[in-house]
């Protein structure tokens, strides 16, 4: 992780603390000495409103109650939200109106909550991330080059999946789609295929498909295939825990913190192109 990092600790606040990831998120900020944890937020009608996190996460966590909503005496520097696409815009506004820097992984947003995002960073730092894994981001790159290399190969992308899952395909397909797009200097609207059903004919040319697979408690899988006639491409990405995710949310929270308004990505928390 690259330059600016902040002198000081980074405070942040957790928007969906009890989730898979928020809880992940918290164990990182915990166990970092440049980030300590300013607020946890939970939806209004969870049970765990105004319990300590300590019942959660232990001794080493410090004085702080989960909470629905953000005190005005907070002092933060960014808030990190991994909730769901309901919860979404409330966390955004929350940033906004609180002047904080705003780090976000829910995946499956509308056209409009990406649009919200880019008003926001009019006025916050902003990054979204359908993924903050390290071997994804590289997973991108590869495949944005491996596609302008291989511009006459057809590119299929199938993902892989736990079973509580609610969007297909998954963001990082679709983030691995629009650099698959951008390698062949096209838009991946004009071109993906998001669904194969009865006679669906010939593949035509320059088409970007996607498969979606549910099963178990997979935490993520992403396989972009290049196929010609008589040999084939694959990379493969597999994650095999959440801490991944966590660990790149906490380092682009840490990133984020001091920087002008704007909208950022994950690629820009990481070491430089080669
Ligand atoms: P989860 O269901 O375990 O957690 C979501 C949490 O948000 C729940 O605790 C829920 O109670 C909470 N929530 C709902 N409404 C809320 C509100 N109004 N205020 C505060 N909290 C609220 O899900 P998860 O596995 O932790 O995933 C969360 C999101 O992160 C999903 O969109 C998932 O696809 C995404 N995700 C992104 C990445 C990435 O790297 N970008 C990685 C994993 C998951």
């Amino acid at each position: 992780m690259t330059d600016s990092q902040p002198s000081r600790r980074a405070r942040i606040v957790v928007h969906g603390a009890t989730g898979r990831m928020g809880q992940a998120i918290i164990r990182s900020i915990l166990g970092s000495s440049r980030s300590e944890l300013a607020c946890a937020l939970v939806r209004p009608t969870s049970d765990h409103v105004d319990e300590p996190i300590s019942d959660e996460f232990g001794m080493r966590a410090p004085d702080v109650d989960f909470v629905s909503a953000l005190d005005p005496d907070v002092v933060a520097d960014v808030l990190v939200d991994f909730s769901g696409v309901q919860a979404f815009d409330s966390a955004l506004a929350m940033a906004h109106e609180h002047r904080l820097a705003f780090v976000s992984g829910t995946t499956g947003l509308s056209d409009d909550q990406h649009a919200a995002l880019e008003h926001a960073a009019k006025t916050i730092p902003v990054l979204w991330a359908s993924n903050f894994s390290l071997g994804v981001a590289m997973l991108e790159r590869l495949a944005r080059r491996t596609a302008a290399a291989l511009a006459d190969w057809d590119c299929d992308i199938v993902e892989m999946h736990h079973r509580r899952k609610r969007d297909a395909p998954s963001g990082t397909a679709l983030t691995l789609g629009h650099a698959v797009a951008e390698g062949h200097g096209v838009a991946l609207d004009d071109h993906a295929r998001y669904i194969r059903h009865g006679q669906t004919g010939e593949r035509p040319p320059g088409e970007i498909g996607f498969a979606a697979v549910r099963a178990g408690d997979v935490v993520g899988e992403h396989t972009v295939i290049f196929a010609t006639d008589g040999e084939r491409l694959e990379l493969v990405h597999r994650a095999t825990s959440r801490d991944i995710f966590a660990r790149g949310a906490l380092a682009a929270a840490i990133w984020i913190v001091g920087r002008d308004p704007g909208l950022y990505t994950f690629d820009q928390v990481l070491a430089p192109k080669d």
